[in-house]
């Protein structure tokens, strides 16, 4: 990361993150003033355009609300002063699925919101673990302070307790609840003063000259300055300093303290990681990885996702520019069939609303429209075989048979339920014995959500019933070994969604027994996608 040349200026200026956090902790609300900064910014001097963009945003809401579930918004792009933020959306329902940890392979940075009455709650933990597998840069913004919220040393020690990082301040709160009056921005030794009439409001900031400016006491009431004070100088005794390199290799988070609704402390939080944020890193590659400053076009398809628009049964597919300067009209190589691609409407996700992308660079996320030929694990290149790695398909650990409602339907099943498994959504099992199909999920809301969408998508009712298998694993071996293997489990085979062989079972024991029964062959719970 250090001794690596200075990038280009046009993807050095880039910052693509993601948004981690418990249901309820102010993702959204944040996301939406991240908008209203980047889209104000972007759209000064086009008032007509703003509530246009709005009605597209709200539309687009309405859409997520139908669907109960947030499917869409996967990628969002907005300019903020000099730097061009790429949001890519972690799905919004709380069971953690593979959809969130493919997100998080886009992206080069996490922010981070907790709720400061609630501190680090459960899906947070596991979205953070995520994103400690990559050493993800972290950005924590401690959000509802006008709210009554915890001790602040308190939300800190427990960061770093159960996270086990080291957690910088990178503003102090000044009184608690209904006194909430602002913070100190610590490192740019400024007052920022919040404004309870008005929402959309960007902070008053004051310039102090250090803790023992008397005008510090002109803006803040004689009882909050005092405890304010010990809790400083309690904090810069205690608490590391911000130290950028430790920042970017993951192992320090600093926190801004704010709340979301108030439009408090989200500038300095953007601020932050325009200034902190990494810019667009190296990706993991095979045979070689790939640098962000690379001539050629490299890009990988993380997420697919289907009707967008339901009048067309178009899927998008979702590339993560991982180096060069993209052109609308550019043919790229698909590496996986070695077919030329013309890309010739690539999609930019502009602040809230879709745009052609005439160009697009290192770092930025495009969606490319297709009839299926993308798919999760692509890569595309301009004509070297490389394919990007890590990027892992999970065994699920629940499995149902799904069947329609109307057994004259099963065709149409099959469609619905193969084009979930493209978009990642799902894994889908066709035993070799038996009817029907078994479906497998990481969380078992996502039952419910398959039923919905495939009924509203597809108007297909279906049902999912409890199945006799509940594990899965893939076999790899040579093709002998595997066909005698098949041969002699036939019960117990069926093929994934890509035709791959996979052994169902109910018991752990059966795995085991393969293992020593057939030391040729392979069990395994993850597949690389390709
Ligand atoms: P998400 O589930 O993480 O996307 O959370 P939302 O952004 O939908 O927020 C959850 C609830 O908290 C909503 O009712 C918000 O209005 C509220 N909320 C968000 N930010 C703040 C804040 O800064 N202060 C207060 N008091 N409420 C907030």
């Amino acid at each position: 990361m250090t001794n690596r040349p200075a990038l280009p200026p046009e993807i050095a200026r880039r910052r693509t993150f993601a948004i981690i956090s418990h249901p309820d902790a102010g993702k959204t609300t944040l996301t939406e003033k991240f908008l209203l900064y980047g889209g104000a910014i972007q759209m000064a001097g086009q008032v007509r355009a703003k509530g246009e963009a709005r009605r597209t945003r709200s539309d687009f809401m309405q859409m997520e609300k139908d669907r109960g579930i947030s499917v869409s918004a996967s990628a969002m792009s907005f300019d903020f002063g000099k730097y061009r933020f790429n949001l890519v959306d972690t799905p919004g329902h709380s069971d953690f699925s593979e959809d969130t940890y493919r997100t998080l392979t886009a992206v080069d940075a996490a922010v981070m919101v907790i709720d400061g009455a609630k501190g680090v709650e459960s899906q947070t933990r596991k979205l953070f673990e995520v994103c400690r597998l990559r050493d993800l840069p972290i950005l924590t913004f401690c959000n509802k302070m006008d709210r009554e919220s915890r001790d602040t040393f308190d939300i800190i020690d427990e960061i770093q307790e159960n996270l086990a990082i080291d957690v910088t301040p990178a503003s102090w709160p000044i009184g608690v609840g209904r006194d909430f009056i602002g913070c100190y921005d610590i490192l740019r030794d400024r007052l920022e003063l919040m404004d309870r009439a008005d929402r959309n409001k960007v902070a008053d900031s004051i310039q102090i000259n250090g803790l023992d400016d008397p005008k510090l006491a002109q803006h803040v009431p004689a009882d909050l300055l005092a405890k304010f004070r010990d809790e400083i100088e309690m904090a810069k005794a205690l608490l590391p300093k911000l130290d950028p390199a430790s920042v970017l290799n993951g192992s320090m988070t600093p926190i801004w303290f704010g709340s979301a609704m108030n439009s408090f402390g989200v500038k300095e939080l953007m601020d932050g990681l325009a200034t902190y944020g990494p810019e667009p890193q190296i990706q993991s590659a095979q045979p070689r990885n790939v640098a962000p400053e690379e001539i050629p076009v490299t890009g990988f398809v993380f997420k697919v996702q289907a009707n967008m628009d339901p009048k067309h049964r178009d899927r998008v597919a979702f590339v993560r520019l991982a180096s060069g300067h993209f052109e609308r009209g550019m043919k790229l190589t698909h590496v996986r069939s070695k077919k030329q691609m013309a890309i010739t409407n690539p999609v930019l996700f502009l602040a809230a609303d879709r745009e052609l992308a005439e160009e697009a660079w290192a770092g930025d996320i495009i969606g490319i429209p297709n009839h299926g030929q993308l798919r999760i694990g692509d890569t595309l290149t301009e004509g070297e075989a490389i394919r990007v790695t890590g990027i892992p398909s999970f065994a699920p650990e629940l499995l149902q048979t799904c069947r329609a409602g109307d057994p004259m339907k099963a065709k149409h099943l099959e469609k619905a339920l193969m084009q979930f498994a493209e978009e990642g959504a799902a894994k889908v099992f066709k035993p070799t014995f038996g009817s029907g199909f078994i479906v497998g999920v990481v969380g078992a809301l996502q039952f419910e959500v398959l039923a919905s969408r495939i009924e509203l998508e597809y108007g297909l009712p279906v049902r999912f019933e409890s199945s006799q298998f509940t594990s899965a694993r893939w076999v790899a071996g040579d093709k002998i070994a595997v066909d005698a293997f098949v041969a002699a489990n036939k019960q117990h085979i069926a093929t994934d969604n890509d035709g791959d062989t996979v052994f169902l079972t109910r018991l752990q024991w059966d795995i085991d027994r393969v293992g020593r029964d057939y030391p040729a062959i392979t069990l395994t719970a993850t597949k690389e996608m390709m």
